[in-house]
């Protein structure tokens, strides 16, 4: 063979190699995943051994939904979907199939997606036929121009995009509706109560099952997603914190990517997700003080029950919640993993 092909053979080798390690070490970045599904008054001594191995069975698999994704080099937008999609399949959860009923006796549900790399979003909310709306969320972001779709509206865009609708009964779950009915009661027999406070004493007593991931892909990207049936009861069409960007669901590569459970109200009134953002970018806080300070001081000094997941680019995981109990877990590509119930 001719030198200066030997030559130019050995310098493609050489490109190759190059090209080869910069992939793979792009490739073996660190990843992680965070789930949540829902806060409140979670006590063991209520829950039997045998609901306590479902509930962790079924955040095991949300969780390794997710990880599996990510270890194959996948986004983190698709693995906070994933994740959450097998939760609002699980009539365990207060979204898709288990979301709670309105005082109508409907099922409304919102969710929300971000991406922490380009600041998109999407989120929909008060959907009664979206087997995954944290799916059609997605679709939000990726072919509309807009960021929230509501109703009737966002279910005409779904069906535009070939997504399969469902009839309303698939919601239907029996320990649902007679939690609407007791809280009906309840609400019935109190004294010198207006209908707006019913909802709001009666948080305290109840456990909502919100579901929310997070998760940091091999590429240095964060995300954060959010689905729910809301809070049961509620009333004119109400729509909480899970869909609004900045209050129940937020993210940014340059801090952390945020989602938050609770009662809604408290968490859109205080910009929960964006708050623990704006003091990691404006306070130089670490992840872990910004997500327990806004949720263990400022919301617990105005009453908001509830807590949330957040991630940094780093990996770095933060689960604070200032209920009796939160459903979480979190899988790192360092091999850490916990699925949890109860305050440790
Ligand atoms: N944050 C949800 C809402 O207010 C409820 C929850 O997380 O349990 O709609």
């Amino acid at each position: 063979m001719p030198r200066h092909k030997i030559i130019m053979l050995l310098y493609l080798l050489i490109c190759a190699q190059i090209c080869y390690s910069q992939n793979k070490s792009a490739m073996t970045k660190k990843f992680a995943i965070a789930i949540h599904g829902g806060a409140g008054t979670i006590l063991k001594k209520n829950m039997t051994e045998l609901q306590e191995k479902e509930y962790k069975q079924k955040l095991d698999e949300a969780l390794n939904a997710g990880y599996v994704i990510l270890e194959k080099g996948g986004s983190a937008i698709d693995a906070t979907e994933a994740a959450i999609k097998i939760m609002e399949d699980s009539p365990l959860f207060n979204a898709g199939k288990g979301a709670v009923f309105t005082n109508a006796e409907t099922n409304e549900l919102d969710a929300a997606i971000m991406n922490g790399n380009t600041l998109e979003a999407g989120a929909v909310a008060g959907v009664t036929h979206i087997k995954n709306p944290i799916s059609l969320a997605k679709l939000v972001m990726n072919k509309s121009e807009h960021v929230l779709m509501i109703g009737s509206g966002a279910e005409n865009f779904a069906k535009q995009h070939k997504m399969i609708l469902v009839d309303t009964s698939y919601f239907f779950d029996e320990n649902r509706f007679n939690q609407l009915q007791k809280l009906k009661q309840t609400e019935k027999t109190k004294l010198n109560h207006s209908d707006e406070q019913g909802d709001i004493s009666n948080f305290k007593d109840s456990k909502f099952g919100t579901v929310g991931a997070v998760a940091l892909d091999q590429h240095g990207n964060i995300a954060a997603a959010t689905s729910t049936g809301g809070m049961t009861n509620k009333k004119y069409g109400r729509v909480g914190d899970s869909p609004i960007i900045g209050a129940g669901t937020y993210a940014n590569n340059n801090t952390c990517a945020v989602s938050c459970t609770g009662h809604g109200e408290f968490f859109i009134r205080n910009v929960v997700a964006y708050d623990v953002s704006a003091l990691m970018e404006y306070k130089n806080m670490s992840v872990i003080e910004a997500a327990n300070y806004v949720i263990n001081e400022k919301l617990m000094k105005l009453g908001g029950s509830g807590g949330l997941i957040a991630i940094d680019k780093n990996g770095n995981i933060a689960m604070p919640f200032n209920t009796e109990g939160m459903y979480r877990a979190y899988k790192k590509s360092s091999g850490e993993i916990d699925v949890l119930i109860f305050k440790q």
